[in-house]
């Protein structure tokens, strides 16, 4: 029963290290980086896998594909057509009207007429391209919008595999006390004006802002599966409202041709932008892997995001703070070294569940801790995946390492005193035997046990064999076997060790065991316990095989016990060789 206990406090304790062990190193491991690509497939997964979202009406985009391009004959775009173009969309009132085209050079014919749509056209917001990185390229606005601070950037962020996962909220540039807004912020945010919703601090970090229902928070270097990542500007994570098809579209054409109805256009947000191939303000996105998706609607993803979480309290896709996700992938490496380890530990119609179940159980554990992070993904929460997965795995696999290790201890060691057993011994010194090298064995048997037996009781004399197999351990090196070979009797195998030298091992070993003093009254060669040996020791390349070396140093035991127990005999191999 104490010793059950002890081996299942043993592995309780190995469970304890398992899973804040792999833990640590999953973390650490993390830091470098190497999780940040799985992490962020897994979240293009999720985006996906997601349901569509019902189409909410508040952004229109005005595309200019290659049909358009055809019918207009020339790009870029005379200046006359894109100020018809914004002339017929501002007849239906739209409530703001963004320009995603760089129009920072004229395009005549048509300019002058341009220049005065743009004066005329309060609610329009053209873009520049003012990349903070001063060795990248930049493009001018529109002087006019410029000068009616009519402008928002058109810049977007892409991650390190080309796509792009973040918004730019706004940036203030170095040296200038001005901060610049997004494109999509400054839609928005003059869209939110006329519902009465402006931007306000939550703190006074400047890194939480609220609008109208939700809170923003600006994005850190490692939130989500970003590991080190540039934050420069104000970022937000974008939580996609889905596909080009999932906007509300018209072509530059119809509406030139005037084959649009007023309600499509009336109080909404319209951008306009180049979707044709030709013209390449292609970008991939979460939903993409060969084709690209246009510019435009990933602002349009963006503004309808900010605006559908101002107004109707839709998810921004938020991280959770850093120590709160370390807890979650400790959490998950402990379910993992548990549970395998409860499943091993569990007894089905009478027989152990054996490691291939804990893996299928690990397998499952993993499914469920992606379904978990996908249901926190669809309420806008982007938890880690792929550190937590891999130390639920390590540590169930380890679980599993430690528990098939503690059974073969179990079926090798004998129950009363902890030390090999015949069986394991058996094996063991077979194999040594193949080696061909020097090899030596002693076999010990107490003297008088039965007497002894007799005497103290048969509980007395099981302690006496577990401090006599001590003795036997602590007489030895850290290479030689020592195990019960019967009852009272015991084997010591000594690799590389010719007869002579364990000849000595042996005094030594009745040494110790004398030494420790057990009373014997009923013996008859001392008053306190001991042993008789028999060594037998086989030279190197000798053909002997284990029954035979055995035997002969049970011949040698028995001439000891004859000559009076309490000594040593050794055993002339040649000679019991028949
Ligand atoms: P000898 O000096 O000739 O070896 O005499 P002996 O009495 O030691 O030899 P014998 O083989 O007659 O008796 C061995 C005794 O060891 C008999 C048995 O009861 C006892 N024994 C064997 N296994 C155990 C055990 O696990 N626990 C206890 N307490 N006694 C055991
Ligand atoms: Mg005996
Ligand atoms: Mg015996």
């Amino acid at each position: 029963m104490r010793l059950r206990l002890r081996s299942l406090m043993g592995k309780g304790l190995s469970i304890l290290l398992i899973a804040p062990g792999v833990a640590s190193l999953v973390l650490a491991a993390n830091f470098t980086g190497i999780f940040q690509l799985s992490e962020w497939i897994v979240l293009d997964h999720f985006f996906r896998l997601r349901p569509e979202e019902s189409n909410v009406p508040r952004v229109v985009v005005v595309t200019i594909d290659e049909a358009d391009l055809h019918q207009v004959g020339k790009w870029p775009i005379p200046d006359a057509v894109l100020a018809e173009l914004i002339d017929k969309l501002k007849r239906h009132q739209p409530r703001v009207i963004g320009l995603d085209l760089y129009r920072d050079l004229p395009v005549d014919p048509g300019h002058q007429d341009l220049i005065e749509v743009f004066k005329s056209t309060p609610n329009l917001i053209g873009v520049e391209k003012a990349n903070g990185n001063p060795d990248r390229e930049t493009v001018k606005p529109p002087p006019t919008l410029a000068s009616r601070n009519q402008v928002g950037l058109a810049d977007l962020i892409l991650d390190e595999d080309g796509k792009v996962r973040r918004g730019l909220l706004s940036i203030r540039l170095e040296g200038d006390h001005q901060i610049k807004l997004g494109l999509a912020a400054k839609l928005a945010l003059a869209y939110l004006e006329q519902e009465g919703i402006r931007l306000q601090e939550a703190d006074d970090t400047g890194r939480r802002w609220k609008l109208g229902r939700s809170i923003f928070k600006r994005f850190e270097k490692n939130d989500g599966g970003y590991v080190n990542a540039d934050t420069g500007g104000y970022q937000i994570l974008m939580n996609y409202r889905g596909l080009p098809r999932n906007f509300e579209t018209v072509s530059m054409t119809e509406v030139l041709e005037d084959t649009l109805q007023a309600e499509q256009v009336r109080d909404r947000i319209i951008l306009i932008g180049a979707v044709a191939t030709s013209l390449n303000d292609l970008y991939y996105t979460p939903y993409d892997n060969s084709q690209r998706t246009a510019g435009v609607f990933i602002h349009a993803n963006l503004i309808s995001q900010i605006v559908s979480a101002a107004l109707d309290g839709r998810p921004l896709l938020q991280v959770w703070p850093e120590l709160l996700e370390w807890l979650w992938t400790l959490a998950w490496s402990g379910v993992g070294a548990t549970a395998s380890w409860a499943l091993l530990q569990t007894r089905l119609l009478g027989k152990t569940i054996d490691s291939g179940y804990s893996m299928v159980g690990t397998a499952l554990i993993g499914g469920g801790l992606i379904v978990i992070s996908y249901l926190l993904f669809l309420g806008g929460r982007w938890v880690p995946v792929a550190p937590p997965l891999l130390a639920l795995t390590t540590s169930s696999m380890m679980s599993v390492m430690i528990h098939t290790q503690q059974l073969q201890k179990l079926a090798s060691s004998d129950g009363l005193t902890q030390i090999a057993n015949r069986r394991y011994f058996d094996q063991y010194l077979a194999q040594k035997l193949t080696e061909q090298k020097k090899l030596s064995l002693i076999l010990c048997d107490v003297d008088y046990f039965k007497l002894y037996n007799d005497t103290y009781g048969h509980q007395a004399g099981d302690v006496c064999l577990q401090q006599v197999a001590n003795a036997l351990r602590n007489s030895v090196r850290q290479f030689d076997l020592v195990a019960r070979y019967g009852g009272e009797e015991f084997v010591v195998v000594l690799p590389n060790t010719d007869a002579q030298k364990a000849l000595y091992i042996a005094e030594r070993i009745q040494f110790k065991v004398r030494s420790l003093e057990i009373p014997h009254k009923s013996s008859r060669v001392s008053q306190f316990l001991t042993l008789s040996c028999g060594v037998a020791g086989c030279p190197p390349q000798s053909k002997i095989s284990s029954t035979e070396l055995i035997e002969a140093a049970d011949q040698a035991l028995y001439v000891a016990k004859q000559a009076g127990r309490n000594r040593t005999a050794v055993a002339n191999i040649n000679q019991s060789k028949p």
